[in-house]
């Protein structure tokens, strides 16, 4: 090592050809003769050689303050080896210490937030026993119940209240309608909201997407135990025992909320397909863009067409007419 530098530096004196240029400045032997230098990679000629302290800035720049990330020659690949002085046992140490501590946080982080939603759930759970089978029968339940199984069996009420909630049956049961209704006629009499026709040239497209919403369903999910109490006590009083009183009272709001899912989801569905894009106002004689202040009023924007029961049960307007206009307006 020593001699080949020697060696170099021999050359480099006789030699202008083997003079040493620093790939980082630019710089040869001859702009600062005390600057160390060092061949920390593979490459051969313009890119042997480098200054220590060239290096060293190019070496930050790559880590960002990470002194753990390898950096490689960007020209031909080789790992830089840096080395460290030996400062002492101690400081071995501790360097090992903050690298366990830097490893091991994240687990205990994540254990610490599973740990807390694992107890909500716990607590959850027990609090719905007490609502659903009332608080007496709730508590001697589940003072009587394996410990084993109340740590198991109570956070799966929430867990089952969500997946529950994650089940789209109304969809299932639009469709069913829907079919239903195409080969049963008889049906749209007693179903006005299914009684249009599906517009023939008119855009397929018209889905309304009903993305799951997270938030949504953890609050409906959460909240059904409450909502089936409130609605087992208004309706269903004479029931012989709160667990069959919350389970009506559950079933019938479930089926009433379904059904009025079923409705506006239909009804959306109509929307779409009978929207329509208006022509921008302009008035001919002046053709100048009505402002606000103009008397003329706006046409009506497309959330405004009424939706009357006649407008879904009449025919599709004719999608020439509008092909027409749009040729006359070219
Ligand atoms: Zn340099
Ligand atoms: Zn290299």
């Amino acid at each position: 090592m020593a001699d080949e530098s020697q060696q170099t530096q021999v050359n480099s004196s006789n030699d202008e050809e083997n003079k040493r240029y620093c790939w980082v400045c630019y710089a040869s032997d001859d702009d600062d003769e005390t600057a160390p230098w060092v061949k920390p990679c593979k490459c051969r000629g313009t890119t042997k050689w480098v200054h220590q302290s060239c290096l060293q800035r190019w070496v930050d720049e790559k880590q960002k303050g990470n002194s753990t990330v390898k950096v490689n020659c960007p020209q031909c690949g080789v790992e830089y080896f840096i080395a460290f002085p030996n400062m002492g046992q101690l400081m071995l140490f501790l360097d090992r210490v903050d690298a366990f501590i830097y490893k091991v946080c994240p687990f205990v982080a994540a254990g610490v937030v599973v740990g807390s939603i694992y107890w909500t759930a716990v607590t959850y759970g027990a609090i719905t026993v007490m609502q659903v089978v009332g608080y007496q029968e709730g508590m001697a339940l589940m003072e009587q119940a394996d410990p084993l199984v109340l740590l198991v069996g109570l956070p799966t009420i929430p867990i089952f209240l969500i997946l529950g909630k994650m089940v789209r049956w109304e969809d299932k049961v639009l469709g069913l309608i829907r079919a239903s209704v195409q080969r049963l006629p008889f049906l749209k009499y007693l179903l006005p909201a299914f009684r249009y026709e599906e517009p023939a040239g008119v855009s397929t497209t018209a889905v309304i997407s009903d993305p799951v919403n997270a938030t949504r369903v953890l609050c409906g999910a959460l909240s059904l135990p409450t909502l089936a109490t409130i609605v087992g006590r208004l309706f269903f009083p004479s029931a012989h025992d709160n667990l069959t009183r919350t389970l009506l009272g559950g079933a019938s709001f479930l089926v009433v909320k379904g059904l009025f899912k079923v409705y506006y989801k239909q009804q959306q569905h109509v929307m779409q397909s009978r929207r329509k894009i208006i022509d921008y106002p302009q008035d001919p004689s002046t053709s100048q863009v009505p402002t606000a202040s103009t008397p003329q009023a706006p046409p009506p924007t497309p959330q405004e067409l009424p939706i009357t029961p006649s407008l879904l049960t009449a025919p599709p307007s004719s999608s020439h007419e509008s092909e027409q206009q749009f040729l006359q307006q070219q």
